[in-house]
């Protein structure tokens, strides 16, 4: 029989996952932090339990949560987004990625995306009888061509996906690269998928500029978050998607059917854990310290790197160590000097260069350690 994604393998995250802990490596491949979760909000949780809040929550999500993401986008965005019917709890950005491309995408639609891209869109679009097109980030600075992205447009582009903070190379979108985007999305009436999972994690001042702050894009826009990132809870599978009511609509469709509604207790203890706003608003001092610490230690090895400007990754350049394949030394790196990370080519067809994406989301001194092996290559 034939196969509906013919060209999915494993996922990188569970191969080099799973070498990693195959070898006793430190394990700054997949990205999830390995420091404990804040106790108040475990409290919650077991609270959220054993008050019995463990049958179906509404579909779109906990009202409590909803109104709270809205009180928290308007404080950090500057954009509104009504509780009732324009924000959606789910499974992870995951699910909220793969159910945004299901709600709007036809079969034959184009969809623009950057490589390196994150793995789940190109799947998600295909599934839905999408088109992808791939443009790529102009290396080293990741930035984008507005002018190429122009020159890709077809009667058929549908939506132009997004991802800022980026993942994997750290950087950012500039209010250069927003208004740009804006002025392609109206003219041509197109719609904008938004990955803004790290949309609390940005460094050195920098603030991160969501779709949600442009009024063009607000209207066109569906936004993923995710809970996983911003309280350290990557396991607990919960994000959210916000949208204006016209496309929210389409959206819980799918959603209602997909998953109908996603984990109570989670949510309830997300909802009262939101009550304080420096839980979110200090995520980027807080990885800033850890990005610094990690950068610190390595700036005299034989690596090359440009700091991170948001996300939990850090891209580093081995082209003065080896010219080797970055999977093949990703592979080596794991098995010989037992430190794991992943290799970006995955992420761009193949494209390769010469760049290992490690993730700081770790305990000072397992920065430390897979430091001291960075520095002994
Ligand atoms: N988008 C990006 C860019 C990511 O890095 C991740 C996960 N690391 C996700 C989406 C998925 O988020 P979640 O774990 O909440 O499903
Ligand atoms: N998003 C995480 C990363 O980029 C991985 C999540 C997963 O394994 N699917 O490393």
């Amino acid at each position: 029989r034939k196969s509906k994604l013919p060209s999915v393998t494993e996922s990188i995250f569970t191969t080099m996952s799973a070498l990693s802990n195959k070898h006793g490596a430190v394990n700054l491949s997949q990205g999830f932090p390995n420091f404990p979760v804040d106790p108040a909000l475990k409290e919650l949780i077991i609270k959220a339990i054993h008050d019995d809040k463990n049958q179906y929550a509404p579909m779109a999500g906990l009202m409590s949560l909803r109104a709270a993401i809205s009180k928290m986008t308007q404080q950090q965005h500057r954009a509104f987004y009504h509780p009732e019917n324009e924000i959606c709890l789910t499974a992870g950005a995951t699910q909220g990625i793969f159910t945004a491309i299901q709600a709007v995408i036809h079969s034959g639609d184009e969809v623009i995306i950057f490589t390196p891209a994150y793995d789940c869109y190109a799947p998600a679009i295909e599934l839905a009888g999408g088109k992808v097109v791939e443009i790529s980030m102009k290396l080293p600075e990741f930035t984008i061509d507005w002018q190429e992205v122009k020159d890709k447009l077809t009667s058929v582009t549908k939506m132009i996906m997004i991802n800022s903070p980026h993942n994997p190379s750290g950087d950012m979108l500039t209010h250069e690269d927003m208004t740009k985007l804006q002025d392609i999305v109206v003219e041509n009436n197109l719609l904008l998928l938004s990955d803004e999972v790290y949309e609390h994690i940005a460094f050195d001042g920098r603030e991160h500029l969501s779709a949600a702050r442009y009024e063009g894009l607000w209207e066109r826009s569906l936004i993923t978050g995710s809970f996983g990132k911003t309280f350290h809870v990557t396991g607990w599978k919960m994000g959210y998607c916000l949208a204006p009511k016209h496309l929210m609509e389409e959206f819980y469709k799918v959603h209602q059917y997909v998953v109908y509604c996603v984990n109570h207790p989670v949510q309830d203890a997300i909802a009262n854990y939101l009550s304080k706003p420096e839980r979110y608003t200090e995520l980027g001092i807080f990885y800033q310290k850890k990005r610094d610490l990690f950068l610190n230690l390595i700036k005299d090895s034989r690596f090359k790197f440009k700091p991170a400007h948001g996300s939990y990754f850090q891209l580093l350049d081995y082209s003065k160590i080896t010219d080797e394949n970055d999977v093949d030394f990703a592979r080596r790196l794991t098995i010989e000097h037992k430190i794991a990370s992943i290799p970006i080519s995955v992420f761009m067809n193949g494209k390769d260069p010469n760049m290992l994406r490690f993730c700081f989301a770790k305990k000072e001194e397992e920065i430390i350690k897979a430091a001291k092996i960075l520095n002994s290559l």
